[in-house]
């Protein structure tokens, strides 16, 4: 049986990036001009897309204007946020190593579900040192909506997966819907903003992946 596991990577496998973060308020000043405020626009489990148009259009420019210069404003996104990248920008979470490692022993395959541009967020995962387990994955490009990251990346991973054996593991309900919407198992890890309970629509909740190993014994179940 082939497992196939979708990891987000703010609050699941690392903490988020700051230099990302204020890389936002860097673009929409560069582009056009104003002045956004990315720390208190609730963004956690949105796509770097998703996350500029909303903040954008809070400041008042129209969504066609931002449509027509939204590939522009991600590739701005990923140089300065690249050109800049501290070590603070890959900081992995307690336990992932060993979490990855142990799926790795059990032949899961390992792929990525984010809405970080996918040159932000490989080269984080790979500064990070566990580039090497994930082979495919779904990013903010692919769309604004998180539930088509999740099918990009299935269909990415070319192995035509039933879906029961297919699992999403993210911090924010926004991930559980995600992989709820295309109809894979689902995981809250509960190590970003939100608490246990707030995962409680997923399959299966942990409080952080120190329990990795009560994870890959409900994937095996
Ligand atoms: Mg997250």
């Amino acid at each position: 049986m082939k497992y196939v596991v979708l990891f987000d990577v703010d609050g699941t496998l690392m903490e988020e990036s700051p230099t990302h973060t204020m890389a936002f308020d860097y673009v929409c000043d560069e582009f056009f001009h104003v002045k956004t405020d990315i720390k208190s626009f609730p963004r956690q489990g949105m796509t770097d897309q998703g996350i500029l148009f909303g903040i954008l259009q809070n400041s008042g420019i129209d969504y066609d204007t931002i449509k027509s210069r939204i590939n522009e404003l991600l590739i701005e996104l990923g140089d300065y946020t690249i050109k800049n990248m501290i070590e603070d920008d890959y900081v992995l979470l307690p336990y992932v190593e060993e979490t990855l490692e142990e799926m790795e022993k059990n032949n899961f395959i390992l792929g990525l579900i984010t809405g970080n541009f996918s040159k932000i967020a490989l080269e984080r995962v790979s500064k990070a040192g566990i580039g090497n387990y994930f082979s495919f994955g779904g990013y903010g490009e692919d769309s604004a909506i998180r539930s088509e990251l999740v099918q990009k990346a299935i269909e990415r991973s070319k192995l035509n997966p039933n879906l029961n054996n297919v699992f999403v593991i993210g911090d924010t309900p926004k991930d559980i819907k995600s992989g709820k919407d295309v109809g894979t198992k689902t995981v809250g890890v509960a190590t970003g903003v939100y608490g246990i309970k707030q995962l409680q629509d997923a399959d299966f909740s942990i409080k952080n992946l120190k329990q990795y190993k009560k994870l890959i014994e409900f994937i095996k179940k």
